[in-house]
């Protein structure tokens, strides 16, 4: 049996990298469309693919290093020095997205459809994230410990014990489907189904590891680093893809939604991107007016108020709100003004609000429609 290094015309040492271009390159002089009947390119072509699923993966290129053929499930009771099972032609192309890239099409689409199809996602992970208006107003960077499934460090994710290794699957022949014939009325028609023997892995593991039971896959606790875009609201959610769970063999990751929910702020509401807050002063202070410190989202800043303002009238404080997800604008920060009425007079205090009312003389009182929201 060649070796598999020198089937894709690497040296041992060569990076994924190198490999990859390397079998392009064969993959390309050796396609069926370029030699059509040709069983010795149609061979090459095909010995070179099996390689390449060994060498571009890093436990399988590992296991060969170590232990040749017979440690990728490479027997050598094929014969005459051929490849015996194996990958097919479907296999072989529908990896071609994998390896040259979503957005490369050596082969001018000629195989379209092939590639990304029967592609298993591992679930999808959801969590919800709590935000401060203060995290909101400037994009906070979060730091927050998940619980997903994680490639099992025991096994490497090969869900073999320690000692043993992963055998191809007999039924399969290591490609994870089968085909069936069946007669009906309408002729002979195939159907592929996933093997049940091996779930479609394509590896059957004789003595599971007793981390993880076989799957490959154990839940860890991870820290992940989120990025929380300025401007985000309530009910707002973010995916980080392929940051969920890993899956068995086979499976792509899944993705990890981030939801957002607002923690409640004891003085500021938030309206979209307004926030509105209530400032309640003293009557004397609305007569003569006067220059306030009001809290904002960022810091303390000067807000006037002028001699005579009524309760209830709203002051605006512009671009003080919350900036937008997209753009660089802000909201306004409201301040309601709330005017109090004092309590408990004392005797000096009486006698100088009663020289008010004189000085105000009489006045009816007004009444107006109220507007029912
Ligand atoms: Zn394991
Ligand atoms: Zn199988």
């Amino acid at each position: 049996m060649r070796d598999l290094y020198e089937i894709i015309g690497v040296d041992k040492n060569a990076s994924l990298n190198d490999i990859k271009k390397s079998y392009r390159k064969i993959a390309m002089k050796y396609h069926p469309d370029k030699n059509p009947d040709d069983k010795e390119a149609e061979i090459k072509f095909k010995e070179s693919a099996e390689a390449y699923a060994v060498l571009s993966d890093e436990n399988k290129r590992r296991q060969y290093d170590q232990f040749g053929h017979a440690g990728v499930g490479m027997g050598d009771s094929g014969g005459a020095g051929g490849f015996q099972g194996g990958m097919s032609m479907e296999d072989i192309f529908s990896n071609f997205g994998d390896i040259f890239g979503g957005d490369f099409d050596p082969f001018g689409g000629i195989f379209g459809g092939s590639r990304g199809s029967r592609v298993k996602k591992a679930r999808d992970l959801k969590i919800t994230l709590n935000l401060d208006y203060s995290d909101i107003v400037s994009g906070a960077e979060k730091v927050i410990k998940i619980k997903r499934h994680e490639t099992c460090d025991t096994c490497s994710g090969n869900g073999a014990q320690h000692g043993s290794m992963p055998t191809s699957c007999l039924q399969c022949n290591g490609v994870g489907q089968i085909k069936q014939m069946s007669q009906s009325f309408f002729g002979q028609s195939v159907t592929v189904r996933e093997c049940p023997v091996c779930s479609g892995s394509g590896d059957v593991i004789k003595d599971p590891c007793r981390s993880c039971g076989g799957n490959g896959i154990q839940r860890k606790s991870v820290e992940i680093k989120i990025k929380v875009p300025a401007g985000v609201a309530d009910g707002n959610y973010m995916t980080l893809n392929r940051q969920g769970n890993k899956g068995p063999k086979g499976f792509e990751s899944g993705d990890l939604i981030i939801f957002f929910e607002e923690n409640r702020h004891s003085f500021f509401t938030r309206n979209g991107e307004d926030v509105i807050t209530q400032a309640t002063i003293q009557f004397s202070d609305a007569a003569l007016g006067l220059t306030l410190e009001v809290p904002t989202l960022d810091g303390k800043a000067k807000l006037k108020i002028p001699s005579g303002i009524q309760s209830g009238q709203i002051l605006r404080m512009k671009g003080k709100g919350f900036p937008k997800v997209r753009g660089s604008s802000r909201g306004d920060q409201l301040v309601r003004i709330q005017l109090e009425t004092p309590i408990s007079l004392s005797a000096n205090y009486k006698k100088l609000v009663e020289e008010m009312s004189k000085l105000n003389g009489k006045l009816d009182p007004k009444f107006n429609r109220v507007e029912l929201d």
